[in-house]
Parts: C-alpha cells; structure tokens; sequence
C-alpha cells in the first residue's frame, strides 16, 4: 500500500509538473507576443503617417535589421517593399492582416515559417489614399523557444523529481502510519482517519462473529472430546496428510502416546506392515479393517475414509474397539459345542451298541439285565448332561432373575434330601453349620450352587468322610462354604476347574456321574448375583469351595 500510494503520488507530481511547465510556456509565449504586437503596431503607426506624408521617398531613408515594410495598394499589390522586388511579389489581398486593415483599417496577424522554427508578426493599416502600410518582424516561434528550453526544463524536470520522490515519501509514510498503529483486535477505539469509521465498525462486527463461531468450535470440540475420551473404543481422527487432528484416551492409552502427538503424521504412533495396508486400503477402498494383539487384548482396527459431498478426501477416522471377549467367547462357544458333542456321542454310543447287540440276540439271558442297566445309566447321563447344558445356557443368555429372599436352610434341606442317598452309599456324612442370614438373590440359582458343591463334595470323597456346609458373615461378605476331607485337587489344575468339561480325572468324574459342567454353572450363577467362587484345596487331605455374597446383598 505504500509503495502504491508512493508511485501514485509521484506520477500525478510528474504530470502535473510537465502540465504546468507547458501551460507555462503557452502563457509567457502569449504574453510576449501580445507586447511584441503592441510594439509593432507603435512603429506602424509613426511609419504609416511618414508614408502617407512622404510617398516613396521614404524608404530611401529607411534602413533596419528588425522591421521589414511593405506597401500594398487597395487591389492588394505590393507598391514597395524594404526586403524583395515589389515587381516579383504577389498579389497581397488574401493576407489576413491585410484584408482586415483594408476593412476595418487596422488588422494583425502572425505566421510560422515552413520550419516552425519562426513566427513572423505582421502588423497592417490603412492610409488616407486607401492603400495599406504593412510593418512585420520576425522572432524564434514557440517550438524553437521550447527546443531551446529542454536542457533547462531536464534539470528542472529531475530537480522536481527528486523533491517530489522525497515529499511522496514523506507523505505516503504519513498516511500509512496512523492505519500501521490500528489495533485489530478493538477497531473501535482507534483514533485514526474518520474515513475509516465504517471500516473498522464492520471490522468490530466480523471480530465479534468470529469470536462467537470459535467460542461454539471451542464448546463443540469439548463435547466431542468429552464424548470420545468416555469411549472404551479408541478413536483417531486424520487429515488428508495423515496426521493426527484427534485422538481419544483409550487409543492414546493403547497405542502409548499423549496429547503432543497431535499435528503429526500417525506413523508417530504405529508403523506395523498392517497397519500401513489398512492407511493404503482405506484411500483406495473407503474402508478397511483388521484384527490385532496388544497389551493381552484383542482389538478390531476398523478405518473409514472422510469425504465431503464432493467426493473430496478430508481424511480418515480409525475406531479400535476391543474385542477380546467376543473373540474368546467364540473360540470358548466352538469348544464347547466340540465338547458337547464328544460329551453327548459316548453315552449314545454305548446305548446304541448294547441295544443292537439285545436287538440281534447277541447277549446271553444273564447278561441280559447288565446291558439294560447300562443303557438305562447313560440315558441318565445323557437326560444330566442336557439338563446341565440347559442350565448353562439359560445362564449365558443373560436372562434377567427376578430377586427374592433367599433361604439358605430351606435350599440346604432339600439339596441334603436330594444328596443324601447317595451320600450314604458312598459312606459320607453330610452336616451343616448355617448362620440365620438371609439374603436378596436368585432362589433356584442358590439351589444349583449348593447342590453342585455338595454332589462334588460326596462324589470325591473317600468312604467315611465328611461333607460340611456352612453359612456366616464375614468382613468380606456372606461366605457360603463346601468342605470335604475327599481327594482333594491338585494345585495345577485348581485354576482351570471352573472351565466347562475341565477335568482332573475324566473317568472319576464320568464314573461317579459327572458332566463337567457343575463348577462352570456353580461359577456362572454365583456371577449372576455378583458373587464370586473360590477354591482352596490340597491333594488326599480335601477341598473347601467358598462362594463370597457381597454384604449388600444380606436382608
Ligand atoms: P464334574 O462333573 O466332573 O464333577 P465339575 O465342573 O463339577 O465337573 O468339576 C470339575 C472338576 O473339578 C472335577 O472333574 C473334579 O476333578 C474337580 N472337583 C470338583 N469338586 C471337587 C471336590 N470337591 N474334590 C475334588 N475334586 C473336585
């Protein structure tokens, strides 16, 4: 803006410079020859009279460098003239000062030369006889004064340049200054040209609509941060470059970085070969997505590209979701439903087996009743592992139990009545030692807990032992509590008993009516009514199963 109001400011000095200098010159050359023209008619006058006096006669007394006289009759022929041959000149009548004298007895006029370079003034009147006395004198014309004047007008003309440079300087520096000073941020309260009132004003509007559109990004851009760092997913938002423009707690925490990864390309964070396809990918397709381990999780990497209406790429939003327990769950519902199958086709098997070889007469009259107590036992198997599998599946669907108060010594009655036959042919003394504790929970879940604790307890213990079932508070929570002095568990396998068709001895468990299934459901209902299972236990000395009940649940 400077340098434009500098050079505007010297070319109209330049122009106006140049104007002044001719218009100069056209007034001066007027002003002469206006003086000139006064002069010579003077001189006319005084030789005018001495001709009408003395005829031809006079010119023999004539003699100038400056005045040429000529005298020309009323048709326009030249009678004498100081400088050429009268005889060879032409008719003047068409002259313009001639004509004028001889109309109105006075006319002037002035001629340049073919070479401009002079101007002749000519200077007419008539005389008593009628015929006209001419003065003229020739002086340097304008343009040749001009010519003349350009050396002089080159040294002005540069002289003027320079003022002028310095004062355009000067000046443009002063205008510019007040409009450097303006504060943008409180256009109103500058103190500057009063021009600029409607600028500034609008300026003072636009700020204030800024501000409020960044104060509603601001609050946006919390909200968002606020939604996406309550996410368990992680989340990363890139630009077209790839860099990062946000990212969520969780991807920070998965991905090991902190908020000053923000602004810069996302291999800062991750340059794993998948990774990289899944960026390529995700350009050439719009989407893209992998699984990968990290820190013990699974997680799905899902990438989507950004684009707006036009189709123009904006960038790319990553979502991490972790997705371990899904995984596992189906690799856990694919092993049990393996298991399942395996557990179901032993006992049909064995049925099928023994009741073709009935079928076919194959078996002997006293073998008879052997065969058919098989088949009846691994139906019964088999009516006790889908029962368990029912249970464990209803239990899986997470189906929601109504709360009740529970009677412990209710259930415990009616789980010793159902156990106590079979505690008595394997030689096991059941007992209880229940505190009064009542609590809110699932009536038939705590049935199933205790029924599965005690069968266990009964059916791997030695003839003659005990079986104690027990109820108290603790400063833990209400402790249900299974002991036996059986056969124990072995410590490498006391984690994994709780696993569906885990087992330490297969053919004990089969033999005495197991599924593999009762610690799973024990485990299972307990989590339903948010207790937890645990298991302390030593090899040929017995376990203790404990099921804490949060205190909150007591009555
Ligand atoms: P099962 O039907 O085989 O008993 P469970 O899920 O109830 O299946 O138990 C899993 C395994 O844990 C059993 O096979 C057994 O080896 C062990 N177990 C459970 N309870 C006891 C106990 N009271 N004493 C010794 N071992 C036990």
């Amino acid at each position: 803006m400077n340098k434009t109001i500098f050079r505007s400011m010297l070319l109209a000095c330049c122009v106006v410079m140049v104007f002044s200098l001719l218009v100069t010159l056209f007034f001066l050359n007027s002003y002469f020859m206006g003086m000139e023209m006064e002069t010579l008619r003077g001189q006319l006058e005084m030789v005018a009279r001495s001709i009408g006096q003395s005829g031809l006669d006079w010119f023999d007394s004539f003699s100038s460098d400056v005045y040429r006289v000529t005298w020309i009759d009323s048709t326009g022929d030249v009678i004498w003239d100081t400088e050429s041959d009268e005889e060879t000149m032409e008719n003047h009548l068409d002259r313009e000062e001639v004509a004028m004298a001889l109309q109105a007895g006075y006319g002037e006029a002035s001629r340049l030369s073919d070479t401009l370079s002079q101007e002749t003034l000519y200077s007419a009147m008539r005389i008593d006889d009628g015929s006209v006395v001419r003065l003229s004198m020739t002086r340097q014309s304008v343009f040749r004064l001009t010519l003349g004047m350009i050396p002089y007008m080159i040294v002005v003309l540069i002289a003027a340049l320079l003022l002028c440079t310095f004062i355009s300087k000067w000046v443009s520096r002063r205008i510019i200054e007040p409009l450097n000073r303006l504060n943008l941020d409180k256009p109103l309260e500058n103190d500057t040209y009063e021009e600029l009132s409607p600028l500034l004003t609008r300026i003072e509007n636009q700020n204030r609509q800024i501000e409020g559109q960044i104060e509603t990004i601001r609050k946006r851009q919390k909200e968002f941060s606020a939604i996406t760092d309550n996410m368990r997913e992680g989340m990363i938002i890139l630009n077209s470059a790839d860099e990062i423009v946000s990212i969520n707690s969780s991807a920070m925490k998965l991905f090991g970085g902190n908020s000053s990864v923000i602004g810069r390309g996302i291999l800062v964070l991750e340059r794993s070969p998948e990774f990289m396809n899944a960026l390529t990918e995700v350009k050439e397709k719009g989407r893209s997505e992998y699984f990968f381990e990290r820190n013990g999780f699974i997680n799905r990497l899902i990438a989507n590209r950004i684009h707006d209406d036009d189709n123009r790429d904006l960038g790319t939003c990553i979502l991490i979701v972790d997705e371990t327990e899904k995984v596992l769950s189906e690799g856990m519902r694919r092993e049990f439903s393996a298991n399942v199958s395996h557990e179901l086709k032993t006992p049909l098997h064995s049925i099928l087996a023994s009741s073709e070889l009935l079928m076919n007469n194959l078996v002997k009259e006293a073998d008879k009743p052997a065969f058919i107590a098989r088949i009846h036992s691994e139906a019964e198997r088999l009516v006790t592992l889908i029962e368990d599998i029912i249970r464990l599946s209803q239990l899986d669907e997470g189906q929601d139990f109504p709360k009740e108060e529970v009677d412990f010594a209710e259930i415990a009655s009616s789980v010793f009545d159902a156990i106590g036959k079979n505690a008595q042919e394997h030689q096991v003394t059941l007992s209880q030692d229940l505190d009064d504790i009542r609590i809110q929970g699932v009536q038939r879940l705590v049935y199933e807990i205790i029924f599965n604790l005690v069968d266990n307890a009964v059916r791997y213990s030695k003839p003659g032992g005990h079986v104690v079932l027990s109820l108290h508070k603790s400063q833990r929570g209400i402790e249900l509590a299974v002991k036996d002095d059986g056969i124990g568990i072995p410590a490498e396998h006391q984690a994994r008993i709780f696993e569906r068709f885990y087992r330490v001895d297969s053919s004990h468990s089969r033999q005495t009516g197991g599924t593999g299934l009762g610690l799973s459901i024990v485990k299972h209902a307990a989590s339903v009514m948010g207790a937890t299972v645990e298991v302390a236990s030593r090899e040929g000395e017995g376990s203790t199963f404990t099921v804490v009940f949060p205190a909150s649940s007591m009555l």
